[in-house]
């Protein structure tokens, strides 16, 4: 019998599909990394074009979130749905459901990661960069991968760097070559993780310049964060996290502003 949730026909006593408009969909998601369980049954939704910042205290598992989010981690328990389809579950002392390969490959085509350390090829141009992913995986032709390329710099504010290397760029450019190398595979949803974290402040606002302007344009992202201000202005939603667990989630404004729970409350204090 097959594994493959998504491959069976309607009424296989798999989990509904959710909603269409939702991009992300978590139903109790743990993941375990031996006896070490990190996150404890995390409930969330992220609709189409929605930006969600995700917050809390370093441990707190946001970084494995969005890591199983992406398919990097395997859930070890519950439902997670991304982009319509399921990426794997597991019911209670049941059998694992997952995607083969191919499938994984697929999904993960249409998500675009940024990590805190950039995480550039250091031997290769800007411009090599951008188009690897685009030719090597989607095969798309070097002119127009170039082409593509070349907007997506002109985007980022980075025209002139093309032929540049890594380490001529400062952290701002990188981070921002990194965004446009994402966006080269034309994603539905970009992860964020912690992208300012490992910049210089003077840096941090070129780069949160273009994650505003991508979200101006209906990019769906999920953006692990310590700026509360982006969060603020541009999230659609903030998730307080801490222990593994969502503990406040709603609008930014008012979970900033009002939090319910006294973690929140603590945590805040700490990063405002
Ligand atoms: P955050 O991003 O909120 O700081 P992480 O998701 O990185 O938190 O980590 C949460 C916990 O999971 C930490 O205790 C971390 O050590 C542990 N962890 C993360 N990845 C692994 C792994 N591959 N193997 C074992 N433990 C891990
Ligand atoms: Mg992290």
């Amino acid at each position: 019998m097959s594994t493959n949730p998504n491959g069976k026909p309607d009424g296989a006593g798999l989990p509904e599909h959710p909603a269409d408009d939702l991009m992300v969909a978590a139903e109790g998601v743990h993941k375990s990394f031996g006896r070490l369980e990190v996150l404890k049954g995390i409930d969330l939704q992220v609709r189409r074009g929605e930006v969600m910042c995700v917050v809390g205290p370093s441990g707190s598992g946001k970084s494995t979130f969005l890591r199983c989010i992406n398919h990097l981690e395997k859930i070890t328990a519950g439902r997670l749905w991304v982009n319509g389809r399921l990426m794997g579950y597991r019911e209670q002392g049941g059998r694992l459901y997952e995607l083969h390969d191919k499938q994984v490959a697929a999904q993960r085509r249409d998500i675009g990661m940024v990590f805190q350390s950039f995480n550039l090829f250091p031997h290769m141009s800007v411009m090599g960069n951008i188009i690897e992913a685009p030719v090597q995986v989607k095969r798309e032709s070097r002119a127009q991968a170039r082409a593509r390329a070349l907007e997506l710099l002109e985007r980022v504010g980075l025209a002139d760097k093309a032929e540049s290397y890594p380490r001529q760029l400062s952290g701002g450019q990188q981070q921002r070559v990194a965004i446009a190398r994402a966006l080269a595979m034309r994603p539905e949803l970009m992860l964020f993780d912690e992208p300012t974290s490992a910049l210089d402040p003077e840096l941090v606002g070129e780069v949160l310049e273009v994650m505003k302007d991508l979200a101006r344009e209906g990019m769906t992202m999920v953006v692990v964060t310590h700026e509360m201000g982006f969060a603020r202005e541009v999230g659609d939603s903030l998730v307080f996290m801490d222990g593994g667990v969502v503990v406040e989630s709603g609008d930014p404004r008012q979970v900033l502003g009002d939090p319910k729970h006294e973690r929140t409350r603590a945590f805040l204090s700490k990063v405002l």
